[in-house]
């Protein structure tokens, strides 16, 4: 019978995965899990995602063998052992996954053995949308129109498996170390986190079922549950972007009121495909400011600034609220992050890849193209980026967006007994109205390590510079 390897990467499930499909309609398969950390070594949230996720698919596959180290080694050691046919999996767009899985190819293809890839991981190839003059989508709307135009292509169904044997073949999960300890700051997260496939489809579910319900407008909104929550377990491949997309989509007979958040929701997850078609047709990203005018800019250095920004301790509630939600729960809001990003590039003037190593460190959800095109976006640098001179208000964000502070009172528990009037706000509260809170500025709660209106004007000077520079150039 043909035997078939199937490397599971960032495909965690048996739903609506292509090359899981196509190696069981061959026969019986080996599925295989490869930590490869030559490019980049995992976040710590990452992994302790990554640990339980491989331990729900194994469970769910009857068995998954793991190995660490050099993927053309392993594969080759693996066919040899298993007198396997061929390897299937699904394609990633990162630049180092490209390049190894191109020589891969080319040398497993060359000695004979059957290898396929498919895509299991977006809901269009970065390839398959091209603009009229034939290059890459750099602004997200025509893309994603493009890309509706030709439709969401259906999901495969999960398919009956035949394991071969795989006993003794593969290293043991708890060898590799993925879970803190000492101290084990994620002790909480299994209440939070349900990994795995099962755990993804039960909260897509629960979201398409009510959440959704004014998702267009209350997904801007960190104290309300209005968001899916989903992106650790679509980072994980847990549930695919198709499956998601499908079913928001079967939800629009059953609740007509409510098309517009779906069609908004669906527009969100396009946002990750824009990510990995900007990522595999500029590969630079990770690395490089899209737009070179803004090597010109004049970025400070302050790990003081980087480490009260990291624990939340800058003196803004909206962006401390924000990096505590973080570190204590892996996850934070999007509209958070574009806030405490903002913060970190215009406010301290920080460069974007200290944040974008931070996020990389303690999201569940990092990923490589979504983070750096986010951090790109933000610092203005990016494709289809936010304006420079768009800077986030620190303190006007707070009453926009967490009217009630239910979400400062949530993540700065000292602040809790200021009115909502102050919340957001302490540093402006007199020193009657803070002592009648609990609180001094100082010692329970920082002074802004700087000045919001100073701020703005040394981050738009700096964009001058830029400016200056790029004429100064092209001159
Ligand atoms: C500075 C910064 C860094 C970010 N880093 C990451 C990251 O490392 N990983 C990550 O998945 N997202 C990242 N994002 C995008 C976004 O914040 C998260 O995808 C979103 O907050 C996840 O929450 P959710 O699943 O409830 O989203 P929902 O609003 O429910 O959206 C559904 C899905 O759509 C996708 N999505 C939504 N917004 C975006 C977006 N702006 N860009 C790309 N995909 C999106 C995600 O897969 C998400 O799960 C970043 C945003 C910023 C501003």
């Amino acid at each position: 019978m043909t035997k078939t390897i199937v490397w599971f990467r960032q495909d965690l499930r048996l739903g609506d995965n292509p090359a899981l499909s196509n190696a069981c309609n061959n026969g019986e398969i080996i599925p295989l899990f490869i930590l490869d950390e030559t490019d980049r070594e995992l976040g710590g949230a990452s992994k302790w995602w990554l640990h339980h996720s491989l331990l729900a698919l194994s469970d769910s596959l009857g068995g998954l063998v793991i190995r660490r180290g050099d993927p053309l080694g392993i594969l080759q050691g693996l066919i040899n052992e298993t007198k396997a046919d061929g390897v299937y999996w699904n394609r990633g767009y990162e630049p180092h996954i490209v390049k190894r899985d191109t020589e891969i190819k080319s040398t497993l293809s060359n000695d004979g053995f059957d290898i396929q890839s498919f895509n299991g991981s977006v809901v269009r190839e970065p390839w398959e949308i091209e603009t009229g003059a034939g290059g890459p989508y750099k602004v997200y709307t025509p893309f994603w129109k493009a890309n509706l135009a030709k439709g969401i292509p259906e999901p495969v169904l999960k398919p009956s498996i035949k394991l071969a044997k795989i006993d003794g073949l593969g290293e043991t999960l708890g060898d590799w170390n993925l879970l803190p300890t000492n101290p084990d700051w994620a002790k909480d997260w299994k209440d939070l986190w349900t990994p795995g496939e099962a755990g993804a489809i039960k909260r897509l579910d629960e979201f398409l079922q009510d959440d959704i319900k004014g998702y267009g407008e209350l997904r801007n909104r960190p104290d309300l549950p209005n968001i899916s929550r989903l992106s650790p377990h679509i980072h994980f491949g847990e549930v695919s972007p198709r499956q998601v997309c499908k079913n928001a989509y079967a939800r629009k007979s059953e609740m007509p009121d409510y098309t517009k958040d779906i069609d908004k929701f669906v527009a969100e997850v396009g946002w990750r495909d824009f990510a990995n078609h900007l990522l595999f047709h500029f590969p630079k990203i990770p690395i490089k400011n899209w737009k070179p005018a803004f090597d010109d800019y004049p970025w400070r250095e302050s790990a003081q600034d980087l480490t009260a920004w990291q624990k939340g301790m800058t003196g803004y509630p909206m962006v401390d609220a924000g990096m505590r939600e973080l570190w204590h729960t892996g996850y934070m809001h999007n509209r958070i992050r574009m806030l405490v990003g903002s913060f970190l590039v215009k406010h301290l003037q920080l460069h974007w890849s200290h944040g974008e190593a931070w996020f990389w460190d303690t999201l569940l959800d990092a990923d490589l193209a979504n983070n750096t095109t986010s951090w790109q976006w933000i610092s203005g640098s990016g494709a289809d980026a936010a304006p420079y001179f768009r800077i986030f208000n620190p303190i006007s964000q707070g009453p926009k967006f967490d009217p009630d502070g239910n979400y400062i009172r949530k993540w700065c528990p000292e602040l809790s007994g200021l009115p909502n009037t102050l919340i957001h706000r302490p540093h402006e509260a007199t020193q009657m109205e803070l002592k009648a809170a609990g609180i001094e500025l100082g010692i329970t709660y920082p002074h802004p390590i700087v000045d919001h209106k100073q701020a703005r004007i040394t981050a738009l000077a700096g964009y001058e510079a830029v400016k200056s520079a790029q004429a100064a150039k092209s001159a």
